[in-house]
C-alpha cells in the first residue's frame, strides 16, 4: 500500500469517509483507492488500474460512466443558471420539464414530484408528508411506520430507523419509537426450511397482521418497502408477496411507500419496480437512477390520493413548512432530463432486462452446483450469490470468517472486477450499469467463478 504519497496521507488525515472503519483507515491499516476517471462500465484509479464496476458505483451510475450528453447538459445549465430556488412557486425549465418526464413514466395514480438531493432525505420527506396527511385527516394517533428487517431506506434519524440492518442502529440510539419492523421477504433465509414459497408468503402476511394487531391499526400510518430488497441482500420477493401485503395494508387503511431508489428508472427491466410487481403505491421514492448519479437529486412522487389531502392542508394552514435550499437544484434537474432522454434513446431499460437475465443465467450455470453456493438470485440487472458453509443443512459461515468480503477482495485483486460484499451475510452483489454487454457479463461471471475457487476451492 502506498504510504509515501501526499494524497493518500491527506486522505487519511482529513477525510471522514462514510461507511468506513474510521480507525483502520486513519491508521493506514486498510486500503484506499483514488478514482481518477471512468468510461462505460470501467473506472480507472490514479495508478492506471482499469476496474470493471459491476456495482455501478452504489447501484446508481445506471447509464454508465463518461456520458458526454449529460456532462454537457450540466455544463450548459451551470453557465446559463447555476442556481435558483424552488420555494413559493419558483422553477426552472429543467426542474419543470423533469417533473413532467417523471410523471409521464410513473404509475398512473401519481400526481406530483417533490425534489430532494438523495434517497435518505427523500424518505425523510415521505415520513413528514405521511404525518402531515394523517394530521389533516384528524388521525393524530396514526403515525407509526412499518419497515422490513433488512430493508434499506437511508441513514438519517428516521430513515436510519426505517433501515432494518443492525449496523445502522447500533450505538446510534436507533430505531426511533415511531418505526416498527416486520419479517423480510427473504425465502432463502426462512426459519422453517420445510416451508414452500407460498407458505412463506402466508407467514410474512401473518407476521404483518400480528404486528398491526399488537400496535393497533389506528397507530400505523404507512408501510415502506423496496420492490426488491437491495442492501439487505439483493432479494427479489417470493411470488405473490406484494399482492398479499397490499391486501393487508388496504384492509387497515395503511399507506404504502415504494422505495424505488434502486429499482426506479429501469433496473428491473421495467421503468419502475411498482410496474414490475403490481405495486400500487401512495408515494414512490426515487434517487440514484434519476440522474444516474451525474448530480445529486432525489424525489418523492406523491399520488393523487395523498396530494389532495396536502392541498387541503395548505388551504387550512397556509404554505407547507417543508423545503430544502437545494430542492430541484437546476444542475441536478438538467442532469435528470439528459439522463432520462439517454435511457430512452439507447433503450437501456430493455438492455437491463435482457443482459441482466443473461448475467443471472450464466452466473447460475457457472456457480449453481458449487458446494458453498447456497443461492443465486436476481431480477433485471441485479444479481446476488449467497455463500453457505453447508448446502444441505443451509448452515451459514461464521460472520468472523468474512467469506463475502474475502471473495469480493479476491475478485478485485485477481481480475479487477468490482462486486459488493453486502453488509449482512456472505452475499456478493452485482448491479452493473444498464449498458453492460453480454461479453462484459461473461467477464464478470468468469472472474467471480475464479475468485470463489481461490477462496473456497
Ligand atoms: N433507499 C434505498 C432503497 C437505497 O438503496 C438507498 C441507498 O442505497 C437509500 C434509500 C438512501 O439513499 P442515499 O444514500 O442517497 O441517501
Amino acid at each position: 500500500m502506498l504510504k509515501n504519497d501526499q494524497l493518500d496521507q491527506w486522505d487519511r488525515d482529513n477525510f471522514f469517509h462514510p461507511s468506513t472503519h474510521l480507525a483502520q483507515h486513519a491508521r493506514g491499516d486498510s486500503p484506499s483507492r483514488v478514482i481518477k476517471t471512468a468510461n462505460g462500465v470501467h473506472i480507472e484509479d490514479r495508478d492506471g488500474n482499469q476496474l470493471l464496476d459491476a456495482f455501478a458505483g452504489l447501484y446508481c451510475v445506471n447509464v454508465g460512466y463518461g456520458r458526454q450528453d449529460i456532462a454537457e447538459a450540466i455544463a450548459a445549465q451551470a453557465k446559463e443558471l447555476a442556481y435558483y430556488h424552488s420555494y413559493v412557486g419558483h422553477g426552472t425549465e429543467a426542474s419543470i420539464t423533469l417533473s413532467k418526464m417523471i410523471l409521464d413514466r410513473a404509475p398512473s395514480n401519481m400526481s406530483k414530484v417533490y425534489f430532494g438531493l438523495g434517497g435518505s432525505d427523500a424518505n425523510e420527506t415521505n415520513v413528514k408528508l405521511i404525518w402531515y396527511y394523517n394530521n389533516i385527516l384528524g388521525r393524530h394517533e396514526k403515525k407509526k411506520i412499518i419497515s422490513r428487517w433488512r430493508g434499506y431506506h437511508g441513514s438519517g434519524l428516521v430513515t436510519g430507523s426505517l433501515t432494518g440492518l443492525e449496523l445502522f442502529h447500533k450505538k446510534f440510539d436507533l430505531p426511533l419509537a415511531q418505526v416498527v419492523h416486520t419479517e423480510a421477504p427473504y425465502y432463502f433465509r426462512r426459519d422453517d426450511l420445510s416451508q414452500t414459497e407460498e407458505q412463506f408468503v402466508a407467514h410474512c402476511v401473518a407476521e404483518l397482521e400480528a404486528l398491526i394487531e399488537r400496535e393497533g391499526a389506528d397507530t400505523i400510518a404507512a408501510f415502506i418497502g423496496e420492490p426488491v430488497l437491495g442492501t439487505g441482500g439483493i432479494v427479489p420477493p417470493p411470488a405473490g408477496y406484494w399482492a398479499a401485503i397490499q391486501a393487508v395494508l388496504k384492509k387497515h387503511d395503511i399507506l404504502l411507500v415504494a422505495d424505488e431508489v434502486v429499482t426506479g428508472f429501469g433496473r428491473l427491466g421495467t421503468m419502475f419496480g411498482s410496474d414490475h410487481y403490481g405495486i400500487e403505491a401512495d408515494i414512490i421514492t426515487i434517487a440514484k437512477g434519476l440522474t444516474s448519479a451525474y448530480a445529486p437529486l432525489s424525489g418523492s412522487i406523491v399520488s393523487d390520493k395523498v396530494w389532495k389531502v396536502l392541498e387541503q392542508g395548505t388551504d387550512e394552514n397556509g404554505p407547507i413548512g417543508h423545503g430544502w435550499t437545494y430542492s430541484a437544484h437546476p444542475i441536478g434537474a438538467a442532469a435528470g432530463v439528459a439522463n432520462l432522454k439517454l435511457i430512452d434513446e439507447l433503450d437501456l431499460v430493455t438492455n437491463a432486462g435482457e443482459v441482466g437475465a443473461y448475467l443471472n443465467k450464466t452466473m447460475t450455470e457457472a456457480l449453481g452446483s458449487h458446494p458453498n453456493v447456497g443461492d443465486i438470485r436476481g431480477e433485471g440487472m441485479l444479481c446476488a450469490v449467497e455463500f453457505v458453509k453447508d448446502k444441505d443443512s443451509r448452515t451459514f459461515f461464521d460472520a468472523a470468517d468474512k467469506i463475502g468480503p474475502q471473495i469480493s477482495a479476491t475478485l478485485l485483486a485477481q481480475d479487477k472486477v468490482i462486486a459488493r460484499a453486502m453488509p449482512q451475510g456472505d452475499i456478493l452483489g452485482f448491479a452493473p450499469p444498464f449498458c453492460l454487454t453480454k461479453a462484459e457479463a461473461d467477464t464478470v461471471v468468469a472472474a467471480t467463478a475464479a475468485a470463489v475457487k481461490t477462496v473456497l476451492g
